[in-house]
């Protein structure tokens, strides 16, 4: 029998326009992929319609098509999908793994800051969870974290080692949220199953996350991929880049003259 080909993906999220972390990211999946003989997919991650829209992915395309990039099969955009991500956390609801929780930001801006989660958020102190959600307000779904993860081991597989993980550091995770009714840890994992995804490359700022898609994963039967997360192109000053923080977008840059080979060259893809 033939051995499959690996599956890769690029899942930029268009909130604003594609920055060189974006680039560098694209280009490393497309080198892994053509080393390994594989395919690479785009997938476009905009469940968030207050964040994102459908001229910010067209144009996040353009981007990645006027760098060199080509992709295997269609564009998956994740705002056409919904109904299967809800249909997940349908099932994580009949398991009894899952509680709505109406707190507001405020009620959660009020809560002690320690123990934090990787991210350093206050972990959620479970009060929808005692007391039902407050009647009349909308509301989020939670992962009851003790009965889901509880009695399993859960490993990772990075960069080609087995590492155990433990989602249990991000206490009763939001898997919908209020505003858009599903969240990225449930598309994600519904996705890389739903495509074949078999090799996961992406930043190292979703390493610590991994542990919950490897939960839902193994709650839900979806297989496992291989994780490689790389580092975070950083601005001089040693902080993530980001558009919101005033970086040249690879748009601005295209405007100013330099070439994709000079972006390709800069970034060790020559
Ligand atoms: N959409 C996410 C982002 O742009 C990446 C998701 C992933 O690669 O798993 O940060």
């Amino acid at each position: 029998m033939l051995t499959p080909r690996p599956v890769f993906r690029f899942a930029p999220s268009p909130n604003g326009r594609l920055h060189l972390g974006h680039a560098y990211s694209a280009l490393l999946n497309q080198h892994r992929a053509r080393e390994a003989g594989g395919h690479l997919l785009l997938r476009i991650e905009d469940i968030d319609q207050t964040r994102c829209n459908r001229s910010l992915g067209e144009a996040a395309i353009d981007d990645l098509h006027w760098l060199g990039l080509r992709f295997d099969g269609a564009v998956r955009w994740q705002s056409e999908h919904l109904a299967e991500y809800h249909a997940a956390q349908k099932r994580l609801t009949e398991a009894g793994l899952t509680y709505p929780c109406s707190c507001t930001r405020k009620d959660l801006a009020a809560l002690p800051p320690s123990p934090a989660d990787p991210e350093g958020q206050p972990l959620y102190p479970g009060t929808c969870r005692s007391t039902g959600p407050r009647p009349g307000l909308p509301a989020s779904l939670r992962l009851a974290m003790d009965r889901a993860a509880g009695g399993r081991a859960l490993t990772m597989t990075e960069k080609g080692r087995v590492l155990p993980v433990d989602p249990a550091v991000w206490g009763d995770v939001v898997i919908a949220r209020k505003d858009i009714g599903t969240s990225y840890h449930i598309a994600v994992c519904v996705d890389d199953a739903l495509q074949g995804v078999s090799h996961v490359v992406r930043g190292t700022d979703l390493f610590a996350a991994t542990s919950i898609h490897r939960l839902v994963q193994d709650i839900l039967g979806l297989p496992e991929p291989h994780y490689h997360h790389h580092d975070l192109i950083r601005h001089d000053t040693g902080r993530k880049l980001a558009k919101s923080q005033g970086d040249r977008s690879l748009a601005d840059l295209r405007a100013a003259g330099v070439t994709a080979a000079d972006i390709r060259r800069q970034l060790g893809f020559s």
